[in-house]
């Protein structure tokens, strides 16, 4: 018999790369055909990241890279006598780099990811996290789900769910900003992913005064349509199998997104926060949900008329009123279709809009611009009677 030996590690092949622009760093992904022994570093003068990697080869074209990109001017590679592949990126300015292998997970293969992060943009943003005073504008954290490395869900023609709540998302900041008294801001402005660790950070961080995720769902049964609406259960709320599954998947985004085991584990829930003002958010987080499924109810159906309740991870900053709307279903090829119809991505766009004014109304934290005293109750307003310009156009 012919001893079995340790067999030499096979040659790991690159099949993808990927890279995903963000406003503080650029991710790049590569999907690989087994896991492999990498080394990671830095050069200056000028600025380049190395990164070498034992037994691999490689079988994507680098050209197909939307370069150059803020960070990267350009990739380079070549492959030494020890078959060590030496990829060099050129950078434009000095950066932080982070780099991890992740395992085989949700149709992922294994995966390289490295980040290069921008050290200027990093720094946190000392302005936002200052005390507010009354005249300031009310800000509404508006979270588009998924993103980059994590697709979300995708429909029967390939409609990838990032690419929808991204369409709406910048829809609704668009009203948003150009009504007086409210500022919309994106949580993500492109392509690019962010952890729901950094999605709660960043809605903290500007101090938000309400915060709408937004989402589309998907399930085996095309036939399955409707929007719902999702607020925070504590612990001990009813249980409801479908509410719990769906926030298992919406919150299983880091894993195929990229983020490091043990990343997410921040105790966000224990921060002291008061009773009161927890229990405060979470009703008024209820009435906002109320608003927004009521004005859904008039652009398309709904799955369930009342809003649901589930540990979504993202809506865990608990001080700030948090709703996630799932739009509709992916998955239903019909629904798909109109998810992609601009016109009815405004038309998704102004509910959330209109059920914004009114919680903020309800809220007495808004009040009735002049022109529409004579006729309450709220209605949408059209910017072209309302003379007073937005401060923010
Ligand atoms: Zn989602």
């Amino acid at each position: 018999m012919f001893p079995v030996m340790a067999s030499t590690a096979e040659n790991t092949v690159v099949r993808d790369v990927r890279l995903w622009t963000a406003p503080d760093h650029t991710r790049l992904v590569f999907d690989l055909t087994n896991t492999m022994n990498y080394k990671l570093f830095r050069l200056h003068n000028p600025e380049r990241i190395v990164i070498d990697m034992d037994k691999v080869t490689l079988k994507s074209d680098l050209k197909k890279l939307p370069l150059p990109d803020p960070v990267i001017k350009e990739i380079r590679h070549g492959t030494s006598a020890s078959k060590v592949m030496r990829l060099v990126i050129d950078v434009k300015e000095k950066v932080q780099p982070r780099s991890f292998l992740l395992k085989p997970m949700k149709g992922k293969p294994h995966r390289l990811v490295v980040d290069l992060m921008r050290p200027d943009k990093v720094k946190p943003n000392v302005k936002s996290s200052q005390p507010r005073n009354s005249k300031q504008d009310l800000i509404i954290a508006v979270d588009a789900g998924h993103g980059g490395e994590d697709p979300g869900a995708s429909g029967p023609h390939n409609v990838r769910e990032k690419n929808i709540t991204l369409a709406v998302a910048k829809k609704l900041a668009k009203k948003i900003n150009a009504y007086p008294g409210l500022k919309a801001v994106l949580i993500r402005k492109g392509d690019y992913f962010v952890s729901l660790k950094n999605r709660v950070l960043a809605a903290r961080k500007m101090r938000a005064d309400l915060m709408i995720s937004i989402h589309a769902d998907a399930i085996d049964v095309r036939s399955v349509k409707g929007a719902s609406v999702y607020t925070l259960s504590e612990r001990g709320a009813t249980p409801d199998r479908a509410a719990k599954a769906l926030a298992e998947k919406e919150n299983a985004s880091d894993e195929v997104g990229g983020v490091v085991s043990g990343q997410i584990s921040d105790p966000l829930v224990n921060l002291i926060l008061g009773d009161m003002l927890r229990r405060a958010s979470l009703n008024s987080s209820q009435l906002m949900a109320e608003e927004v499924l009521n004005r859904l109810k008039n652009v398309g159906p709904i799955k369930y008329d009342q809003p649901k309740h589930a540990r979504f991870y993202v809506l865990k900053a608990m001080e700030i009123p948090s709703v996630l709307v799932e739009l509709d279903f992916i998955s239903n090829p019909q629904r798909e279709k109109k998810l992609t119809n601009s016109r009815h991505q405004q038309r998704l766009a102004t509910a959330l809009f209109d059920a914004s004014v009114v919680f903020f109304r309800k809220m007495g934290r808004l009040k009735q611009a002049k022109s529409e005293y004579a006729q309450p109750p709220y209605r949408p307003m059209v910017s072209t009677i309302n003379p007073t310009s937005s401060p923010n156009s």
